[in-house]
């Protein structure tokens, strides 16, 4: 999380009205895809929470189920501020999600600086995902054994997006960039995924290695010979090997079925 100050004053606001103790009265609205992640009573409509003092805004909203890396700006009572400032009653939240558009410029974006190259690292349960984001060219790094402390560090360690469906690990403080994945489906969760960061863009196919992410280079048939099928060496002329497992590639048709993904993927982002 950031360590952007808060607006001084809330604290010190409520200490003055007496509430040094006891319970604060707080209205919050969700915006746009936020609301997918609230309890149902509080979704789409302002509502008042009472919380405990001293209470930050980003404590309040993460106890609402919204992890913190998927809240962009927080607006409390008009003023843009950080996840540290500390709430006062009767004061009023608007919490907007990620990439949210919203032309305001003095605003404080609560994420640091958008990463400029978008690397991924996604958890255990996204095997599919990072196939597909590999298959689109985008950097994903994935393993069926990696456990959340490595997740964690790998992101950090790498500027990498972390990308989950598990709301308590971004919940994590030391997370700066994540993803919270919302749909089930692989093809789905990439599209969501690639419209979300903006990222129709920067497709890529077959530059990278869907087994290991590993980059493709071409390269000649002589190279790769040995390793190729009898009906493969006949039939193709064009190869790419991946630099890291040594993996080789050529246009067959498990080719043109991935192609009609990445057609079908890049159709939906319009
Ligand atoms: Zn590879």
């Amino acid at each position: 999380m950031t360590k952007l100050a808060g607006r001084p004053g809330g604290a010190a606001d409520a200490l003055t009205q007496g509430q040094t103790r006891g319970v604060i009265r707080v209205m919050f609205r969700f915006y746009a895809e936020l609301n997918d992640l609230l309890p149902e009573h509080r979704a789409q409509q302002t509502s008042v929470l009472e919380l405990p003092l001293p209470t930050t805004v980003g404590d309040a909203i993460e106890s609402l189920g919204v992890p913190h890396t998927e809240a962009d700006v927080i607006v409390v009572n008009g003023d843009s501020v950080g996840f540290d400032r500390l709430l006062a009653d009767g004061d009023r939240v608007a919490v907007y999600p990620v990439f949210e558009a919203i032309d305001v410029s003095p605003i404080v974006h609560l994420r640091p600086e958008p990463l400029r190259d978008v690397r991924f690292v996604a958890d255990v349960h996204l095997g599919k995902l990072a196939r597909l984001l590999r298959l689109c060219g985008f950097d994903c790094r994935y393993r069926n054994d990696f456990d959340d402390d490595e997740l964690v560090d790998i992101s950090l360690a790498e500027r990498r997006v972390l990308l989950t469906k598990d709301r308590g690990l971004l919940k994590r403080r030391a997370v700066t960039h994540g993803c919270l994945v919302h749909n089930q489906d692989p093809f789905e969760q990439a599209v969501e995924i690639v419209r979300r960061l903006d990222l129709a863009g920067s497709i890529e196919p077959f530059t990278r290695c869907l087994a290991c992410n590993g980059m493709l280079d071409d390269t000649d048939k002589e190279a790769v010979l040995s390793r190729l099928p009898p009906a493969v060496e006949q039939d193709h002329e064009r190869f790419s090997r991946c630099r890291d497992c040594g993996r080789v590639y050529w246009p067959g048709s498990h080719h043109e079925r991935l192609e009609a993904i990445v057609d079908r993927l890049r159709s939906y982002l319009g």
